[in-house]
């Protein structure tokens, strides 16, 4: 419809980075402008309603800019997963593979537990790593993860398979 339009114009390609072959989806744009970061966030809380979210996850580091406000709205709280090495308080971290070596997300481990529903949000699903390893992360505290929604889905990653083979049918969204 046409927020969907709404929101894919205000994404700007950038060849090139960050390496050469490479076209980076850049959602600055959209947050610079209020109308369409607006829409986006009543998509986004509308997403947390529906899944009946207890809680919203955000994924360092975008994934933080679109979740906060998404969670305010629908008045559930937030819950940063981040890089490894970045939280001050008590974590748990799960790795994954990268085309060149791994990665980690971490999570508070008291951040959510048993009875709470989670939902991820990101800004960009690619090879679906990081929403594979942070759904992992939040269902090890024993919450359930109820989706995982992004603004922008980029389907020759193969990343939407990965998540439901490797996830077992959570649901992913993207806008
Ligand atoms: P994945 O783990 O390969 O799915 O990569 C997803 C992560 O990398 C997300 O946290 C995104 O923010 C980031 N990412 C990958 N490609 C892009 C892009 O084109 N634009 C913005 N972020 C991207």
């Amino acid at each position: 419809g046409g927020d969907r339009e709404l929101l894919l114009n205000a994404i700007r390609d950038v060849a090139d980075h960050p390496r050469a072959g490479v076209v980076f989806k850049d959602i600055t744009p959209l947050l610079a402008d209020p109308h369409a970061f607006s829409v986006l966030t009543d998509a986004l809380a509308a997403a947390v309603t529906r899944q009946g979210a207890t809680a919203v996850a955000g994924l360092e580091a975008r994934g933080f800019i679109l979740a906060a406000p998404a969670a305010l709205r629908a008045g559930v709280g937030f819950v940063p997963v981040r890089k490894a090495g970045k939280l001050p308080g008590e974590t748990m971290g799960e790795r994954y593979e990268l085309e060149y070596g791994t990665a980690e997300v971490e999570l508070h481990t008291d951040a959510v537990g048993p009875g709470d529903r989670v939902l991820v949000i990101d800004d960009v699903l690619a090879t679906g790593g990081t929403a594979e390893a942070s759904v992992r992360l939040i269902r090890r505290t024993g919450a359930e993860v109820v989706g995982v929604t992004v603004l922008l889905e980029l389907g020759f990653l193969g990343g939407r398979e990965r998540l439901l083979s490797a996830l077992d049918g959570t649901p992913l969204e993207s806008l």
